[in-house]
């Protein structure tokens, strides 16, 4: 044992980060709850000495670049300080002491094996999902993309401004399913002379562009001038995306998401719940699937859709001159003045027997999207739903994400 109470002869697996891959977007650093994860100008790196292979990064980070482990012995582990010099990773070593997962001690291969996965698994996409392409542009050689548009999607009144974004790749391939994010490099550093990092935000158009057979996809971007706590701020990317006039030029890495996809196949229904900038991706799965409306497959599309005014829901008109038998559209307002507060949940149990019938079908697709704080919301108002009729939701969610039929993005 060392000073530290620590066997130096202890097998662990090291969480490292790919230097090559990562995109440095710091949505691993904002998920570490452990506040394991740091950066500096070159690097992400884990530290040793805090992370406890918990695996709740894994999931969020957009390029993989997270999910990499390294058995190494205690007394040789990786520092942080170390880590932030790699331009790659070490090659793998063979630590003979521990050759397989069967030799590792119990505890170490438990979370090991627990991390590898994620937290609560990888989700797969759901298996009539097309190819996504990911990763095409790494920092270090982003695609250029033009600005075509950038229009107010919120009401003149509303206090949010929500704004309609197209960027046309011109003759460079970047093609993106809907479900997936792309990252903006904002230009500039932060107060530490840093470069600013990646910004991810959800494609809101369909696979064939938003103006179809043109090489151009759209963003719903929200500008951020307070924080979660209601301070001023002014949020770097989301500004400086708001800010474009046509014509301007933008860096763009990606695309990113592997899971976050929509079925393709006949029958396939979505039952899509977002709040906010969180449409996007419903936007752009709501439009693949208008765009085919000719060829009508069956497959039900249910959308609860929650903002604080009717102002303030991104696409609201479009969304309601779509026929009511294309789809099932439930909003839901928690400011409108005279009137009793609704969120997202609400409607939920108000469409419960709805909800249930859905969700009973092996056609239903899950998908979440919009800020953090609805998770548990939305995950209690399933739960409700599902006792109500006998079901079990919390019994019910593992085998959906095990079957890629159930989706979350939130930030
Ligand atoms: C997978 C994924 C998909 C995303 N898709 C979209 C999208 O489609 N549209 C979109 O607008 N955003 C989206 N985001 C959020 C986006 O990546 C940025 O985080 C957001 O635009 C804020 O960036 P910023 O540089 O303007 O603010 P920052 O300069 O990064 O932050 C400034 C301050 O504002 C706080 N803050 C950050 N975001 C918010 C927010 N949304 N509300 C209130 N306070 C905030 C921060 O905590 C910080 O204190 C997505 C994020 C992820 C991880
Ligand atoms: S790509 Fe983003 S989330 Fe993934 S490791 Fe790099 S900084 Fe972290
Ligand atoms: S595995 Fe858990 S503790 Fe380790 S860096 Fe990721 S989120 Fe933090």
């Amino acid at each position: 044992m060392n000073a530290a109470g620590r066997d130096p002869g202890e097998v662990l697996r090291q969480h490292l980060i790919d230097p090559e891959i990562c995109i440095r977007c710091n949505t691993c650093e904002e998920t570490c709850p452990l506040d394991a994860i740091t950066h500096d100008a070159r690097n992400y790196v884990v530290d040793p000495e805090i992370c406890k292979a918990c695996g709740a990064c894994i999931t969020p980070c957009p390029t993989g670049a997270i999910d990499n482990w390294r058995q190494v012995l205690r007394v040789n582990v990786y520092t942080t300080a170390e880590q932030l010099t790699w331009d790659t990773l070490p090659a793998p070593i063979e630590v003979a002491a521990a050759a397989d997962d069967d030799d590792l001690p119990p505890e170490v291969a438990r979370i090991t094996a627990q991390a590898s996965e994620g937290q609560g698994g990888h989700v797969p996409p759901p298996w009539s999902a097309a190819h996504p392409f990911v990763n095409l542009y790494p920092l270090s050689r982003p695609a250029v993309a033009t600005v075509s548009g950038n229009f107010r999607l919120t009401g003149d009144d509303a206090s949010s401004d929500i704004r309609h974004i197209v960027l046309d790749f011109g003759a460079t391939t970047f093609p993106v399913l809907e479900g997936q994010t792309i990252g903006i490099v904002p230009p500039g550093t932060d107060a530490q002379g840093r470069p600013h990092h990646i910004r991810l935000y959800s494609v809101a158009s369909p696979r064939d562009g938003e103006r179809p057979r043109y090489n151009n996809v759209a963003l719903t971007v929200k500008r951020v001038t307070e924080d979660h706590s209601g301070m001023p701020v002014r949020g770097v990317a989301s500004n400086f995306l708001c800010d474009l006039k046509r014509g301007a030029t933008v860096n763009v890495v990606g695309p990113f998401g592997s899971s976050f996809l929509m079925p393709n196949h006949p029958g396939a229904s979505l039952l899509m719940i977002c709040t906010g900038t969180g449409a996007a991706p419903m936007r752009a799965m709501t439009e693949h699937r208008r765009r085919q409306i000719a060829q009508r497959e069956g497959g039900k599309l249910m959308l609860f859709f929650g903002a604080r005014v009717p102002e303030e829901l991104p696409y609201h008109g479009p969304l309601m001159k779509l026929p009511r038998d294309f789809i099932d559209i439930n909003l839901a307002f928690s400011r409108v003045p005279g009137q009793a507060k609704q969120y997202v949940q609400d409607r939920i149990r108000a469409r419960g027997d709805d909800v249930v019938r859905l969700l009973a079908s092996d056609q239903c697709h899950v998908y979440v999207c919009g800020l953090k704080s609805m998770e548990e919301g939305v995950a209690q108002a399933f739960r409700d739903v599902c006792r109500r009729h006998g079901n079990d939701w919390d019994a019910m969610l593992p085998r959906l994400r095990e079957q890629g039929r159930f989706h979350l993005e939130t930030y």
